[in-house]
């Protein structure tokens, strides 16, 4: 009899898992897979099907995390930044009138940095930053959680070239889709937050691990299993059993896992299929199927570049905003991975370039659209001939479930369901960080909803 299940060994299992692994509790890992990391694990593209090579060390699809957040502090507090090689990156770049341009950090940089846009737009954006440093956690909260971007650009009075800065630069690399009128304000304010966070303590917001963000998950398995727990890969659960409005644990196959808990960590609305139906609360079940429908997804165009895309290595991420390309209607998001990260043969660089896509679009004619885009971006590199090997895929859910007004926080999923003693995390249930970092957020909810006490205080967390 295991004290806690874990269905799932993304980053949201093995965090919460290496949590409760930590505090003593007896928790086993249960993932169908043969690897550990789930969306963000690491391997060659030949493993994920996308190339014959394997000679590269590719993350699914591309991944960075956030410096000094919510992933860091369970990273720090179950010691597991002994078993890998964690690697600041260099700060994001925005791309804009032909240049790449870095945020500015102080305010001489501020009113120097991003030369088209107004002094009194910049003065505007400063009094916003302030006001970002200044505000407290329950305050963001309660004023702006359920309120769009647009109301929050409204009241500091953002210009057109502001609105830009923010939704295609900062929001589009934190928040998957960006339409003003449904993304919370308040994930942008508590993300602002952790991105000066990250700032303050590494004078960057990104980081990355050596072999790629596949070696973080790994990382935390052998914390989990350092501190007593289990991980079982290849075990696909198939059932969890619920008797009396109660779970009670799984079925893998044939075979019968008790637990007294059960902590389902991958969307959380796979539940629909893994749950008797009689066993299902009919109101839960209706609001999974909602939420599944809120999965935001990306396209990209992926490879092993032969040469950087500028004259010298960039090593991070890009931010075009859609004012600067023409032929697809999206933001581009661009990363060249850093050659001090060694997921390439010297010389090498792995490549990704992700739009926002629908899963019916045409990926040969969208491709095409995007390289057209790109030549004009980056006329140093060649879109045809530049490439080691290269992919075009479809990632259908990148977020769980997007972080719009009617289902950010409390409007989210879990950490506690209507059945006792199933408890859900991850990027479809309750956070207040995107991507990995909202997962490591999530799985602390979750794990302090177990173990009934808190493990971080939010309103320290989110002071400056
Ligand atoms: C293309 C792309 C780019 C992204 N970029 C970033 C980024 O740059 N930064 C960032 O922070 N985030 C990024 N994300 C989001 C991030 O990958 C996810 O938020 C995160 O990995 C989700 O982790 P998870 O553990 O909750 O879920 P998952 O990673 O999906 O893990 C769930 C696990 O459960 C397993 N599982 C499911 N059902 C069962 C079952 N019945 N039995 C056993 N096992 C089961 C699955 O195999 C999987 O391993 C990106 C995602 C994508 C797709």
């Amino acid at each position: 009899m295991y004290d806690v299940a874990i269905v799932g060994a993304g980053f949201t299992g093995l965090l919460a898992g290496s949590l409760l692994a930590k505090e003593g509790y007896r928790v086993a890992v249960f993932e169908r897979n043969s690897f550990v990391g789930g969306r963000a694990a690491t391997r060659t593209p030949k493993e994920w099907g996308w190339a014959e090579r394997e000679d590269y060390r590719v993350d699914f699809g591309h991944h960075v995390f956030a410096t000094n957040s919510y992933l860091e502090f369970i990273l720090d507090r179950v010691g597991a930044k002994r078993h890998f090689k964690f690697v600041p990156l260099n700060m994001p770049y925005f791309y804009k009138n032909g240049r790449l341009h870095k945020p500015p950090v102080g305010f001489l940089e501020q009113l120097r940095a991003y030369p088209w846009i107004p002094l009194r737009s910049k003065l505007r954006l400063r009094k916003f930053l302030s006001y970002v440093e200044k505000v407290s956690f329950g305050e963001v909260m309660e004023k702006w959680a359920y309120r769009p971007l647009e109301e929050l650009y409204d009241e500091f009075g953002f210009d057109e070239n502001a609105r830009e800065l923010f939704t295609d630069g900062f929001v589009a690399g934190y928040q998957t889709i960006i339409d003003t009128e449904r993304n919370s304000a308040g994930d942008l304010i508590l993300c602002m937050k952790a991105y000066l966070r990250g700032i303050k303590r590494y004078k960057t917001p990104l980081f990355s691990a050596e072999g790629g963000v596949g070696a973080i998950a790994e990382a935390l398995r052998k914390t989990i299993e350092e501190n007593g727990g289990e991980v079982h890969l290849g075990t696909n659960v198939t059932e969890i059993i619920v008797e009396n409005g109660e779970a009670k644990g799984l079925k893998v196959g044939e075979k019968t896992i008790q637990a007294k808990r059960v902590l389902f960590a991958a969307p959380v609305y796979y539940l629909l299929r893994l749950i008797k139906e009689g066993n299902l609360p009919e109101e839960f079940a209706e609001r999974l199927i909602e939420g599944e429908k809120e999965a935001t997804n990306l396209f990209l165009i992926i490879g092993g570049a032969k040469r950087p895309l500028t004259e010298k290595p960039i090593g991070t991420w890009i931010m075009a905003p859609r004012s600067e390309v023409k032929n697809v209607d999206s933001y581009y998001l661009i990363y060249e991975v850093s050659p001090e990260l060694k997921q390439a043969p010297e010389g090498n660089y792995p490549l990704s370039i992700a739009v926002l896509a629908d899963e019916k679009t045409n990926k040969k004619e969208l491709a095409k659209k995007m390289v057209a885009d790109l030549e004009a971006l980056f006329p140093n590199f060649d879109f045809e001939n530049d490439w080691d090997w290269k992919a075009e895929v479809m990632f259908p859910i990148v977020d769980g479930i997007g972080r719009t007004i009617d289902w950010y926080w409390e409007r989210r999923l879990g950490p506690e369901t209507p059945i006792k003693n199933l408890y859900v995390a991850g990027d479809s249930a309750q956070e207040l960080s995107s991507g990995v970092d909202g997962c490591a957020s999530s799985a602390l909810f979750a794990i302090e909803a177990i173990i009934g006490r808190k493990l971080l205080d939010l309103e320290e967390f989110y002071r400056l």
